[in-house]
């Protein structure tokens, strides 16, 4: 790029001076930083002076937003991955190596499952799976060279609420960290580190964000060895996030506990309706008396049920195809956490890799749905489910 006169116009142009600063965070999608010379680079290497030298390392979108969920966490140090994913990926590779023993809840996020199952083992990492909802079953499946215990408070997609209590205890008494994906019951709804967590992490892609337009990740540590360990790992792994994304997923942020609490509003009331509709077998919702675990569900949640309903409904494939067609305003998509409501059927998506007699075990017949409940009008939403529940039953 050149001039009229043929002189180079690649060397970027001076940023305009403003004596006025702009209200929204920049977005700053640079990937490097100039320094004013080799001192200079030196010192922000050793910490000595602020700043940033290549964004794989740190940018500082990432670091406004991991300080704002840091402080809805309760902590500091906390920082920001590519997905979620990518912040138990960090997690796992920073804290266990070839001979430990992690231990994850039956119901773990699909792809937990699968890294439990694949991933791990492969590297030599040994990997058992317990029953959350059973403090017990951990006891039962720790061994001695158990090392991590990876865990969420609500599973997904059968809503069973995990006996936290319990298994923190016996983690604290053998020396094991205890890892909770805060993702389902956010920290709007659920403070990990009240509870026994050494580690928290989040799928910031969900509801924290909010408009399914970015895909990010968090952890945190309560010991700043293990922040250190994790983000050294991150940093060189390339578990690092795009600053577009931050971006996006800081501006979504804000109105968090707004949608949070209107999508909890909608979702118990969607239970509550949902329950009394012909052809729907059973609901599940954390605060509903009739939850298979209601009494641990209020003393961990209290009040917050969050914004997940699950429910089954009579007649199989056939009627879980009929349902979704009428219930064509709202996405079939096996996401969660959207401003907006979105159906997602487990047994075609994010649990079809189980054989049929699992899924039954674990209570998701091919009648059963789960619901992500977003901010809409309560009252429209509760229609457009019994039309389309009317719909199935036809
Ligand atoms: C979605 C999700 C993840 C993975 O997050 P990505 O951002 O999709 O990588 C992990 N845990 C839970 C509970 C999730 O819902």
């Amino acid at each position: 790029m050149t001039d009229k006169t043929g002189k180079t116009l690649v060397r970027r142009t001076a940023w305009p001076v403003s004596s006025s600063r702009p209200v929204v965070t920049p977005l700053q999608a640079s990937v490097v930083y100039a320094s004013a010379s080799p001192d200079a680079l030196d010192q922000i290497y050793e910490g000595a002076a602020p700043g940033y030298s290549y964004a794989r390392e740190a940018h500082p979108n990432a670091d406004v937003l991991a300080t704002k969920i840091d402080a809805m966490e309760g902590t500091g140090g906390g920082f920001i991955t590519g997905s979620g994913m990518a912040a138990i990926t960090a997690m796992a590779m920073a804290l266990l190596k070839s001979g430990d023993h992690v231990v994850g809840g039956n119901q773990l996020y699909g792809r937990s499952m699968r890294m439990m199952a694949e991933e791990l083992p492969r590297l030599g990492v040994e990997t058992g799976l317990a029953d959350p909802t059973d403090a017990a079953s951990f006891a039962a499946a720790i061994r001695p060279n158990t090392r991590v215990v990876l865990l969420e408070v609500v599973s997904n997609p059968t809503l069973r609420v995990s006996d936290v209590a319990g298994i923190a205890a016996i983690c604290r008494e053998r020396g094991i960290l205890l890892a909770i994906d805060n993702t389902f019951t956010t920290p709007r709804g659920f403070q990990p580190y009240d509870h026994g967590a050494d580690i928290v992490l989040h799928s910031v892609t969900k509801l924290l964000a909010g408009h399914s337009d970015a895909t990010l990740g968090y952890v945190s540590a309560r010991e700043p060895d293990h922040r250190a360990a994790m983000l050294g790992t991150a940093v060189t792994l390339g578990l690092t996030p795009s600053p577009f994304d931050c971006w996006l997923a800081e501006r979504g942020l804000y109105s968090f506990e707004l949608r949070y609490d209107r999508a909890e509003a909608n979702a118990g009331a969607l239970a509550d309706a949902l329950a009394e509709m012909p052809g729907v077998r059973r609901v599940l919702y954390p605060t509903r008396p009739d939850h298979p675990d209601h009494n641990r569900a209020v003393a961990l949640l209290g009040a917050r049920g969050g914004n997940m309903v699950s429910f089954e409904i009579d007649g199989g494939r056939a009627a879980a195809n009929r349902l979704v067609k009428a219930a064509g305003q709202i996405p079939f998509a096996p996401t969660l956490g959207d401003i907006g409501t979105i159906l997602s059927h487990p047994a075609t998506s994010s649990h079809r890799a189980l054989t049929s007699e699992r899924r039954a075990e674990l209570g998701m017949s091919e009648g059963f749905f789960r619901v992500s409940v977003g901010v809409e009008e309560s009252g429209t939403l509760i229609e457009e489910f019994a039309t389309a529940v009317a719909s199935a039953m036809g």
